[in-house]
C-alpha cells in the first residue's frame, strides 16, 4: 500500500499549501480518498485522475474532514457525469451534508459506518472503530497484502489505537496539541500519540493533525520520546509505502 498525505493541518488550513485532514491510500487498481478536508481536493488532482478513485471515507462531520466532498460531486455529477462511487461516512453524513446542495443525485452511494463495520474497497479491507471525538467518529484500519495502516481521524484520549489489535505497520495519529498545552480533551497531543502507538507496538507512526499554532518540531520531538523511535510529520506531498 502507498499512502499520500494531501493534507495534514488541523481543524483549519495553515498558510502556504497547509489543506486539512487528506490522505490518498492505494494499492494496485484501488485508490481510497480517506477524509476530504478543505483544500485537499486540488492536492488529490496532482497525484490521480478523480474518476479512478475507488471509495472516499468520511470520518466525521467536522469540516476540516468532509467539506472537499462538494467538489467531488460537482466534478463527477457535471463534469464527469458519473454516479455511484461509494462513500463511507457516518450514518446521516448523506442529508446533514447535502442541506448544501440542492440534491446529491445518484453522484454517490453512500454506506453508513458504525463501531466495528467492515468493509472492502478493490483489494483494500477496511474495518472502523468509534474513537473519543464528539460527532460519530470512525478511526480506520485498512489492510492490504498482509500490510496494515491505522488511521486515528480525531479522537481524545479514551480511544486508543489498539482497538484494532497491535503491531499495525503504520499508525498515522492526530496529534492536534504538546501536552503542556492540551486546551480541550477531545484531541491528542504528540505524546499520548507516541504512548498509544508504543503501547499497541505499532512499527512507524506518523504524526497528522497538528494545530497551525503547534511548533512542528516540537511535536515531533516530543512524539519521538513518548514513541521510542524517531517519528515522521506528515506534510503535504508525503508518499511512503506501507
Ligand atoms: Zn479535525
Ligand atoms: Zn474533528
Amino acid at each position: 500500500m502507498e499512502l499520500t498525505i494531501l493534507g495534514s493541518s488541523g481543524s483549519y488550513g495553515a498558510p502556504f499549501g497547509g489543506a486539512c485532514s487528506g490522505y490518498l491510500l492505494r494499492e494496485g487498481d484501488t485508490s481510497v480518498w480517506m477524509d476530504c478536508g478543505n483544500g485537499t481536493f486540488p492536492v488529490l488532482q496532482q497525484y490521480m485522475d478523480p474518476a479512478e478513485l475507488s471509495a472516499v471515507v468520511i470520518t466525521h462531520e467536522h469540516p476540516d474532514h468532509c467539506v472537499d466532498i462538494y467538489g467531488l460531486h460537482v466534478l463527477l455529477r457535471y463534469g464527469l457525469e458519473q454516479d455511484g462511487l461509494p462513500v463511507f461516512a457516518p450514518a446521516g453524513a448523506e442529508e446533514r451534508l447535502g442541506t448544501l446542495v440542492a440534491s446529491w443525485g445518484d453522484t454517490f452511494e453512500w454506506n453508513a459506518v458504525d463501531d466495528g463495520d467492515k468493509a472492502r474497497v478493490g483489494t483494500v479491507d477496511l474495518r472502523f472503530s468509534r474513537t473519543d471525538h464528539p460527532p460519530p467518529t470512525f478511526a480506520v484500519e485498512a489492510t492490504a497484502g498482509g500490510r496494515r495502516l491505522v488511521y486515528t481521524a480525531d479522537t481524545g484520549p479514551r480511544w486508543s489505537v489498539d482497538a484494532f489489535g497491535s503491531g499495525a505497520d503504520l499508525v498515522l495519529s492526530e496529534a492536534s496539541y504538546l501536552h503542556d498545552n492540551i486546551p480541550i480533551d477531545i484531541h491528542l497531543s504528540a505524546h499520548q500519540a507516541g504512548v498509544a502507538a508504543r503501547e499497541a507496538r505499532a512499527h512507524r507512526l506518523v504524526l497528522t493533525h497538528l494545530w497551525p499554532q503547534v511548533d512542528p518540531e516540537a511535536s515531533v520531538a516530543e512524539g519521538s520520546e513518548a514513541f521510542g523511535e524517531r517519528v515522521t510529520l506528515a506534510v503535504p506531498h508525503l508518499v511512503t509505502e506501507i
